[in-house]
């Protein structure tokens, strides 16, 4: 067995636990271990400072997961868009392909509680229809490796995965979302990346949401990842007690790029049933948005995202830096909310475009009320 999957085998994962370790009620963690599964790793669980620290939060169940908050449990629409069971397809290039039900701890935040830790939803004997329908669609051209953690698989089962996608001419590059260098970095060894070096190109988007977790031990495996040639990115989920001061989040995106990690997304909170607890206001994403761009390296800005709820996927979402139109000049603001003018050049006369409202379309169907004027700022 690898040092990995000892340690694994080493995680607090019963309710049992909970009380003996964590002082928890037994009727409690009764019902938080029958919800969604508990698993935090020697590893991880050595990160925690204090009960209740941000760490803490992510991987210790809170009696809030209980609450009956009305929230959906799949709020992203993502079980109709999914043809076959290990497949969601929802953008017209790319999918997201579910391996395994597993993961290497469960955060108590995820928004895919329905089918993480379920070998009943996600599960090996899915991925050959999954294969089949990636090839035969050839308008796919990106494969997300998801789940659960794809390197829960043995690095033979991936390999065996990666194969049979690189047999597929249409695809020309596999990514991989994985938790692991944040929450068991011992998974990455050089067995591994020699092995994913030969399917390049090849992404890696990582789950870092504090920088507690920029470890020694998380840079090396990160490092062994950019050493074997993999674009490193990260997705980060805004939650309340976690990361939502925006000195927390600058150190955070601070620390990934000495990690050779590029922050790509900021994510707003999805509105998962148990989780409720986590969420923010959209104003304090904006407002650590607006404390980063221009206070430091354009590379340590990610996209803030909202995915919209219902599956119409992610749309970003920036402050307002552009503040009006006097005639032909744009009122622009800065970093430090110094006021600029952009002298705009003249529309062309002739539109060969549909006129702008024309281009918006509600869900059902239906004309939008909303004037595209309020939504761009600009006209
Ligand atoms: C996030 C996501 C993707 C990938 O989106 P990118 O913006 O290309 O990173 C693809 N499919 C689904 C269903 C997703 O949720
Ligand atoms: S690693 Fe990802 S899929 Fe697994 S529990 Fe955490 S957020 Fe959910």
């Amino acid at each position: 067995m690898e040092l990995w999957q000892e340690m694994l085998r080493q995680s607090v994962d019963t309710g049992k636990d909970l009380v003996e370790r964590f002082g928890f009620d037994e009727a409690a963690a009764k019902k938080l271990n029958s919800l969604f599964h508990i698993r935090i790793n020697p590893y991880y669980l050595s990160l925690i400072r204090y009960p209740g620290d941000p760490i803490w939060k992510q991987c210790i169940p809170d009696v809030q997961e209980l609450a009956e908050d009305g929230l959906p449990e799949d709020p992203l629409a993502e079980d109709s868009h999914s043809p076959v069971p290990s497949i969601v397809h929802r953008y017209p290039d790319r999918v997201l392909f579910l391996t395994t039900s597993q993961c290497s701890m469960y955060c108590r935040f995820c928004t895919r509680k329905r089918k993480v830790g379920d070998s009943s939803k996600i599960n090996m004997k899915y991925i050959q229809d999954g294969l089949n329908y990636i090839a035969s669609h050839p308008e796919i051209r990106d494969v997300i490796l998801s789940g659960g953690d794809p390197l829960m698989l043995t690095d033979y089962l991936l390999e065996r995965v990666l194969k049979g996608l690189r047999d597929i001419p249409h695809i020309q590059i596999i990514r991989l979302g994985t938790k692991m260098p944040c929450v068991l970095p011992q998974r990455i060894t050089l067995k591994l990346t020699r092995m994913l070096k030969k399917y390049h190109p090849v992404y890696i988007n990582t789950h870092f949401n504090h920088p507690w977790e920029c470890t020694p031990e998380a840079k090396r495996a990160c490092d062994m990842l950019a050493d074997a040639g993999i674009p490193l990115g990260n997705q980060a989920v805004l939650m309340k007690g976690v990361n939502d001061e925006p000195d927390v989040m600058l150190e955070l995106m601070r620390k990934l790029l000495t990690m050779r990690v590029r922050p790509y997304y900021l994510y707003q909170a999805d509105i998962t049933k148990g989780t409720d607890h986590f969420r923010t206001p959209v104003s304090k994403g904006l407002e650590i948005m607006d404390k980063l761009r221009g206070h430091t390296s354009g590379l340590a800005i990610p996209y803030y995202v909202i995915d919209a709820p219902g599956g119409g996927g992610k749309i970003p979402i920036l402050p307002q830096y552009v503040l009006g139109r006097a005639g032909k000049n744009i009122i622009l603001r800065n970093y430090k909310y110094e006021i600029f003018t952009y002298p705009d050049l003249e529309e062309e006369p002739v539109n060969h475009h549909p006129p702008v409202e024309k281009q918006f379309k509600r869900k059902n169907g239906k004309k939008k009320e909303l004037i595209p004027d309020e939504v761009v700022g600009v006209k």
